[in-house]
């Protein structure tokens, strides 16, 4: 809307930024990012303006500092980066290794084992890949409804249409699967594959692929920090067999300690919302050795929050300029 536009340009012109900045310099902004772009020359100016604007510290010092109950930096700021696609290694390391920034990078292991697939990058695969024009897409499998078997949906033909059209409906089908209880979960996936007529390959094309451990190895002998952020990346709520939840949190912490031969201290709740997570897991995660783990809920980080239970704000190496500054300052427009 332009009054929108203008008014932005207005609160941006006026130095709002500034005044928001000064407002929230008491909390630390923990950034998430996922996959990077070939094209960096956003993350440079992003980069630029918080080595010119903010301190970059790391989530290892954010931890000693909430665990010693220790005043918080002003102005400071940790970047994360969840998932482990290879898109960090080819093109976002390098430029935060130039402003020498510590970063912490969450792994998923399973797709650095088996060169595979996230779970929901391999759904944004099939949609984007379907050569059908229309499908019936499957309901997803509930506890009630596999009783009676996986259902389909009535007759209700849905157009795949543009790249956008087609990522769109990936989104909502993906935010249908993340109720699914976690046995049903690969068969669900099959019936979409199915329905959309893809046949996935086992290893991920470049666009998707996960880190190798040589990459990880490589780059944690510099200031990148790994934690783990599950084996298979589920909804830790969905979860139900106990073993495969210690698996998801412990395994994964151990997969990666045994592949750098350094403690990992930092997890990552896949999804990270407040229903992705409950009490028990959040003790699992504390009795397994973590130090921190970060959730998605928005906000920054204040003295004497709980180190488990740490928010961040989404960010995004494509965003806007003007969004970006917002979202370091953790100012929702
Ligand atoms: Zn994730």
């Amino acid at each position: 809307m332009w009054y929108r536009q203008i008014s932005r340009q207005l609160f941006h012109g006026c130095g709002g930024i500034q005044a928001v900045r000064w407002l929230r310099r008491k909390g630390v902004t923990i950034l998430m990012y996922h996959k990077f772009p070939a094209d960096l020359a956003m993350l440079e100016s992003q980069c630029r303006y918080l080595r010119k604007y903010y301190q970059v510290i790391s989530l290892g010092r954010l931890s000693q500092l909430l665990r010693n109950g220790d005043p918080l930096p002003d102005w400071s700021v940790v970047i994360t980066v969840d998932d482990g696609h290879g898109s960090f290694y080819h093109y976002a390391y390098p430029v935060f290794a130039k402003f020498d920034f510590p970063v912490t990078v969450y792994l998923t292991t399973r797709p650095l084992d088996t060169r595979g697939w996230l779970w929901f990058d391999r759904v944004a695969y099939a949609f984007l890949t379907s050569r059908r024009q229309e499908v019936d897409l499957p309901n997803p499998p509930s506890a009630e409804g596999m009783a009676s078997g996986p259902r389909q949906t009535a007759h209700n033909p849905m157009a795949l249409g543009s790249r956008d059209r087609r990522l769109g409906l990936a989104e909502q089908y993906m935010e249908l699967m993340k109720v699914v209880p976690d046995k049903y979960f690969s068969l669900c996936l099959k019936n979409l594959e199915l329905s959309l007529g893809v046949q996935v390959p086992d290893e991920a094309p470049q666009e998707w692929v996960a880190l190798s451990w040589d990459e990880v190895r490589l780059m944690a002998r510099d200031k990148v920090e790994f934690g783990a952020h599950s084996v298979t990346h589920p909804i830790l709520t969905q979860v139900e067999e106990q073993a495969q939840l210690y698996e998801e949190i412990v395994g994964s912490k151990n997969k990666i300690e045994a592949e750098l031969d350094k403690p990992v201290l930092h997890f990552a709740y896949p999804n990270g919302q407040p229903q992705d997570f409950s009490p028990s897991i959040v003790k699992i995660v504390r009795d397994a050795g973590y130090e921190t783990s970060v959730t998605t809920i928005r906000g920054q980080v204040f003295k004497g929050d709980d180190p488990f239970l740490l928010r961040r704000i989404s960010c995004g190496a494509e965003l806007p300029f003007h969004q970006f500054q917002n979202h370091v300052a953790a100012f929702r427009t």
